[in-house]
């Protein structure tokens, strides 16, 4: 019962997906049954046996997931949307779906402190290599290869300077490999609305739909999108490995995408405005944000990108003292390690996300200590300025 798929961002956000459901209702049912009752045991067999549509257990599936993965699926443009239990059941699936004992995986440096820490110990449970290369090696990575290379696991843009992998470069650089190994890219940053992921070849694009889809602070579930002969493997390790996600979480994300589009660009547009603001303050030494013309991609992410992201990161002139200081003095901004909420926060990388690298390690992808990285939220930008000029007073 899918009906044409609109184009615009917001009209998807709200009409993407499922048509009307038959009960008439405007907004999307919650079915929070984790057990169906049949009529008879051929009934039961057939359901078993998928010749008839229905679910049966919520773990292997569930009506309102159904319905809030159709509408991930065409925010994304993807076939197919597998809706799991957080950002990193997304990941832990996929590895588990795609990789085997003594298979090699090609991860980014720069990555989500958890899926690195995910990729160290699980990937060493499991017997897989794992080589961490840095953003530019990236187009060359037919020479990082090797004959195991089953698995590449991307992050663009990057936490917390708000980095690209260059998708063309990189496309162009596996032409020349030996063979190809399945593509992955972590999209959360950008969410489906900021870039094509699918469009620009990756076989599977994931998403923590704790950040920007459910985008209230209220919920955690994570999302892999694909073509159904890639997802399939994977929605059937989330039955295994049992890392479905709950109806109630489903429905939640399910109303929190219908804003997915407004929500985005204001968020948008409040750190265009903030990361300008800043780079013209007399206590900010330098601001990573990839819609300045300072930011090292920012002819990239123009041609890359549908927008520029919401979130910035900023260097206090000071070192770690200065940061703590503006860190501890935000009233309105909110000291939370997360992003893409409605409201704005703020972190410290050096001793929140990023604490795990070593010194050397955080200046190998450059991160200070007087590093702030903020994900704008949707509040006024003045109410916002205010408070940042105050703070670095
Ligand atoms: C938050 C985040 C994750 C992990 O998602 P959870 O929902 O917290 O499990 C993975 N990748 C990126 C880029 C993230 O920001």
């Amino acid at each position: 019962m899918t009906k044409e798929q609109p184009s615009g961002p917001s009209t998807r956000s709200l009409h993407g997906g499922r048509g009307r459901h038959p009960h008439g209702g405007l907004a999307p049912p919650l079915f929070p049954a984790a057990v169906n009752a049949f009529g008879s045991l051929e009934e039961t067999i057939a359901t078993f046996e998928g010749r008839r549509e229905g679910t049966l257990y919520a773990r292997f599936g569930h009506p309102t997931g159904l319905s809030t993965e159709s509408r991930l699926a065409a925010l994304e443009g993807a076939e197919d949307a597998v809706l799991c239990s957080s950002g990193m059941a997304a990941v832990a699936l996929t590895l588990s779906a795609v990789c085997r004992t003594g298979d090699h995986v090609l991860a980014s440096l720069e990555q989500y402190g958890g899926v690195a820490e995910l990729l160290h110990k699980v990937g060493a449970d499991w017997g897989l290599e794992v080589d961490f290369l840095p953003l530019e090696a990236l187009g060359d990575l037919g020479s990082r290869m090797r004959d195991t290379t089953r698995l590449v696991l991307l992050e663009s843009p990057t936490n917390p300077l708000v980095r690209l992998v260059d998708f063309r470069a990189l496309m162009a650089g596996l032409e020349r490999a030996p063979h190809r190994p399945v593509l992955a890219l972590d999209a959360t940053l950008a969410t489906p609305l900021g870039q094509d992921s699918l469009g620009a070849g990756f076989d599977l694009v994931l998403h923590s739909a704790t950040k920007y889809l459910g985008g209230h602070d209220d919920l955690t579930a994570g999302v892999v999108l694909g073509s159904r002969d890639r997802t399939a493997p994977i929605r059937e390790r989330r039955r295994m490995l049992g890392a479905n996600c709950d109806p109630e979480t489903a429905w939640l994300l399910d109303r929190g995408l219908m804003t997915l589009a407004i929500r985005w660009e204001r968020q948008c547009a409040n750190a265009l405005e903030l990361a300008r603001r800043l780079e013209a303050h007399p206590k900010v030494t330098r601001v990573f944000y990839p819609g300045l013309p300072s930011h090292p991609h920012h002819e990239l992410a123009r041609r890359q990108m549908r927008a520029f992201g919401a979130i910035l990161a900023f260097e206090v002139q000071g070192g770690f003292e200065a940061a703590r200081r503006t860190f501890d003095r935000l009233r309105l901004i909110a000291r939370a390690p997360s992003l893409g909420g409605v409201e704005s926060m703020v972190l410290h990388p050096a001793t929140s996300s990023h604490r795990s690298l070593s010194e050397a390690g955080r200046r190998e992808i450059g991160i200070t200590d007087g590093l702030l990285r903020m994900s704008a939220g949707i509040e006024d930008v003045p109410d916002l300025w205010r408070d940042l000029e105050e703070a670095l007073a």
